[in-house]
């Protein structure tokens, strides 16, 4: 297949991401995917079982904004959840999905959401310019059942005005962005704050 320069350059993108985020430890295993939308509305994506710190060009395939492989490549079986976030947000057009730990150690001590606020690393979201502003993490239920678990998903995103990541309990992170750097710096710093909130969680205990 001829893949168009758009693709090409989006594939590329995912692959230099793969790099920093497996030197962050957060794609363990060949875990995780990542996506990016192309100008005409289809989607580059990671195919199945690779390991994102090793990614080459040929192991991004291309989709429909419906899931349909257009290339005869395998999809990762959590394409629909990032199809599904592209239609809900028509602004984004990268989505990373980490299986970092401190998003999983976050879902196992934290109930159906994570609250962050009064951090100066808020401002690193887009459209955000104060640490004075609330931002919540919604925590989802992990399910096998990916249709189930998107449409959960995109009915809780629904009326949230201000939403930058979501995390599925003891299973890892998603968060997005309008490019694929834009999806990474919000992905460093939700780890970042993630972190924070774990080491706060701590010293409160002890
Ligand atoms: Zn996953």
């Amino acid at each position: 297949m001829d893949y168009s320069a758009d693709f090409i350059k989006a594939a590329e993108a995912l692959c230099d991401a793969g790099r920093f985020i497996d030197a962050k430890g957060w794609v363990p295993a060949t875990s995780g995917n990542f996506s990016a939308r192309l100008p005409d509305g289809n989607i580059a994506i990671t195919t199945s079982g690779k390991h994102k710190g090793h990614l080459k060009v040929e192991d991004i395939m291309l989709i429909d904004a419906e899931a349909n492989s257009l290339d005869g490549k395998k999809p990762s079986a959590e394409t629909l959840l990032h199809t599904f976030l592209y239609k809900r947000y028509p602004a984004v057009n990268a989505i990373l999905h980490p299986h970092s730990m401190n998003a999983i150690i976050i879902s196992k001590l934290f109930g159906q959401k994570l609250v962050l606020e009064n951090y100066e690393l808020l401002k690193a979201f887009k459209g955000i310019n104060t640490h004075e502003v609330k931002i919540e993490i919604p925590i989802f239920a992990n399910h096998q059942d990916i249709l189930h678990l998107a449409n959960i998903i995109d009915r809780h995103l629904e009326p949230m005005k201000l939403c930058y990541g979501y995390i599925i309990a003891g299973h890892g992170l998603y968060t997005w962005g309008d490019s694929v750097p834009d999806a990474l710096r919000h992905l460093e710093a939700l780890d970042y704050l993630f972190e924070c909130e774990l080491r706060l969680h701590g010293v409160r205990k002890t």
